[in-house]
């Protein structure tokens, strides 16, 4: 690693606060509980942090430009940060995933970010395509390394870089690298047809290039198969539906109709693509696959008065931001109960979130709410959180949850 070069090491103390967080497991340093800095910083440098008596506490990617100044790599007893150690990281990274899946399932996350000891890089698989998704500039200037590194462990047939919005600029001038960049492999394959993966089964598309996240929406896995079971005999409304994931599951599990709700053409069309992908199974095949393209909110709060027997709703994040928590927090009461007017008798509503400001009980209790408000009894079937190829080791990380209610 020649990023630090020639430097003297950056040295940092911080506030008794961020101390105990750090000893606490806690992977963010902010930059306001920063106190002594020896010197500048570049991005991506590496920092350490020492405790009021100079003992070493963490080390961390620094990251001059962000409030989260420091990402820890590591806490604990010092140890040294060489190509042996990210070699060592990446093994025991890839160990945690090794019993998780069997043959039906070749796409799923090797890499989740800080709960993984990889703060702000998140790794996707599917099939033989691998996506590295970069969330600060910190990891910029050790780009090349890490792409070698999983390059060599993970001998995949595609690497594929997408960087957030906010690292793009940067990107672009430091690695001459721009989002959706093949960085090695067969680019004509992948270029007229997103690659496709197998998911307990099915096979799916994901658009590894351009869409969002990685590509697909991995992290509703067990959700998907929890509605699949489910499904026996129903009719399915799948709002914000993207590319039809809990749709195939529940056509799979024997429900008669199921309808994709989306206010996007391109993801109602992977969705049909998706369909079209998984014919091979009968239920699939017999199932009615019917597509709508409208906004879920207008949609089930207009004049449509359609019922279904069972209702998955699965919006996008509605606080991307600490101070649009409260206004989340109400979007998803009205939401759920937008989606209850719409269930028939003994239906069943899967409500989901993925904003990680609005914590679970909020999330659980807003939807309980709107369920009180109808009228209607109704019983709870269970909650669910991470999946276990996206487990999350500290609050700020906690954004998913779902919540299965029975109305009769
Ligand atoms: N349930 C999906 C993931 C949903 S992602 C899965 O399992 O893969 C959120 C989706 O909501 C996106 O496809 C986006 O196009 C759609 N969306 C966003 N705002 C919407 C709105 N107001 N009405 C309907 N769909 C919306």
């Amino acid at each position: 690693m020649t990023v630090e070069k020639n430097k003297s090491r950056l040295r940092l103390r911080v506030t008794a606060a961020a101390e105990t967080q750090l000893r606490g497991g806690h992977p963010w340093v902010y930059g306001d509980s920063i106190r002594e800095q020896n010197r500048d910083g570049a991005p991506g440098e590496l920092a350490v942090i020492y405790d009021r008596k100079d003992a070493f506490l963490a080390v961390g990617l620094f990251d001059p430009q962000s409030p989260i100044r420091v990402r820890v790599l590591h806490a604990g007893k010092p140890q040294t940060i060489d190509a042996a150690w990210w070699s060592a990281r990446l093994t025991q990274t890839l160990e945690r995933r090794r019993d998780l899946f069997d043959k039906l399932t070749n796409g799923y996350r090797l890499i989740n970010g800080e709960s993984d000891g990889w703060p702000g890089s998140v790794l996707d698989r599917y099939d033989q395509t691998l996506v590295l998704k970069l969330y600060t500039a910190a990891w910029l200037p050790r780009f090349g390394e890490i792409s070698d590194l999983i390059r060599a462990q993970l001998k995949p047939e595609r690497l594929v870089l997408r960087l957030s919005r906010n690292i793009q600029a940067a990107a672009r001038k430091n690695i001459s690298a721009e989002d959706g960049q093949i960085i090695f492999g067969d680019p004509g394959s992948s270029a007229e047809a997103c690659p496709t993966f197998l998911e307990n089964g099915f096979r799916f598309e994901a658009d590894v290039c351009h869409g969002q996240k990685t590509g697909f929406f991995l992290d509703q896995r067990e959700n998907r198969r929890a509605v699949e079971s489910l499904a026996n005999g129903r009719s399915v409304l799948n709002a914000f539906s993207f590319s039809g994931g809990f749709s195939l599951y529940a056509a799979r599990g024997g429900a008669n109709s199921v309808t994709d709700l989306d206010i996007s053409a391109h993801a109602l069309a992977s969705a049909k693509r998706n369909f079209a992908l998984n014919q091979s199974n009968s239920s699939v095949a017999r199932c009615r696959h019917e597509m709508l393209q409208a906004d879920a909110f207008d949609w089930l709060g207009g004049n449509e008065r359609r019922t279904f027997d069972l209702i998955v709703l699965d919006p996008p994040s509605f606080a991307k931001r600490e101070a649009e928590r409260s206004g989340a927090i109400r979007a998803y009461e009205r939401l759920a109960g937008l989606g209850i007017q719409h269930l028939a008798r003994d239906g069943i509503l899967v409500a989901c979130s993925c904003s990680a400001h609005v914590t679970a009980e909020e999330f659980f209790e807003a939807v309980r709410r709107s369920a009180g408000k109808s009228g209607r009894n109704f019983q709870e079937i269970q909650t669910t959180r991470h999946a276990p190829d996206h487990a999350a080791t500290f609050k700020e990380a906690e954004y998913l949850k779902a919540i299965y209610l029975r109305f009769s």
